[in-house]
């Protein structure tokens, strides 16, 4: 049996990561009805249904689908890791797959967390729109499958099927719980390496606070309507001004 689609009831792929937990407990207070599928289990709290799994692995995305109609994809392996089959894998073919069962499911929208690297070609970028080219040259295979991850999910963007996309691109996101951004910064500094400066001091970074990053992906999901001008498109997410680095 299948159960019918509420517009409260979501899934957060990846949702036992950093961003995915911050996202899940503001649903939560939202009213929403949450499960969460990743390929680990980091947290219990009440109200929240886990589904261990590799997104990868279609009939297990399909159980924790059941019913669902609207999907955040925050799920990727750590961007310092250098296994190119592991982004390969998990980020196009498992995004594909994510995709696909969101369709055979009766999934109606989906908002993927990208990336702001996905357009970075190596120098400083300030005011940039969403309608700079994709990065010809990416920064590393993390980057490189994030820019193919972002097109399958906006091409999915289809009114006559019914599925509606949306992609949010944060850069670097801080904030309780972060497990990689502040703490490598101040492990660094303690060990005495943050002595050096890579350019002259004037490199620009994008930091947004974890809170303004799941306002964006919720208020880009519950705008996304099919007469909506966001379908099918990417945005930035910045808190202000970038920091100087
Ligand atoms: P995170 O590592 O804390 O969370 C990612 C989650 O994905 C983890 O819980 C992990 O278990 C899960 N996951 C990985 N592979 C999986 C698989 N095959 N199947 C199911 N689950 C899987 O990372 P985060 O910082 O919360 O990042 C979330 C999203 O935001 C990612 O898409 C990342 O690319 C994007 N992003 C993060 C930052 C940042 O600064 N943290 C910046 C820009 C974009």
């Amino acid at each position: 049996t299948r159960i019918r689609p509420s517009s409260k009831r979501c899934a957060v792929i990846g949702g036992s990561g950093f961003l995915g937990r911050h996202l899940v407990e503001k649903l939560l207070g939202k009213g929403y009805t949450v499960s969460v599928f990743d390929i680990r289990q980091s947290y219990e709290l009440p109200g929240v249904t886990f589904h261990q799994g590799d997104l990868c692995d279609k009939q297990a995305l399909l159980t924790a689908l059941q019913g669902v109609s609207l999907v955040f994809h925050c799920a990727s392996p750590a961007p310092a890791s250098d296994d190119k089959a592991l982004f390969q894998r998990v980020n196009i073919q498992g995004t594909h797959t994510v995709l696909q069962a969101c369709t055979e499911a009766g999934v109606q929208k989906v908002v993927l967390t990208s990336s702001a690297s996905v357009v970075f070609e190596g120098t400083d970028i300030k005011d940039g729109r969403e309608d700079l080219p994709y990065a010809k040259k990416p920064i590393d295979y993390y980057t490189e499958t994030k820019i193919e991850q972002e097109k399958l999910v906006l091409k999915a963007c289809d009114k006559e099927k019914g599925l509606l996309t949306v992609a949010i691109r944060p850069h670097g996101i801080f904030g309780p719980r972060d497990p990689q951004l502040v703490p490598i910064l101040v492990d660094t500094a303690r060990r005495g390496n943050m002595k050096f400066i890579i350019g002259d001091g004037s490199n620009l970074v994008d930091f947004t606070f974890v809170d303004n990053v799941v306002h964006g992906l919720i208020l880009s999901a519950e705008s996304l309507r099919p007469e909506s001008p966001i379908c099918g498109k990417a945005y930035h997410i910045t808190n202000d001004e970038p920091v100087r680095f």
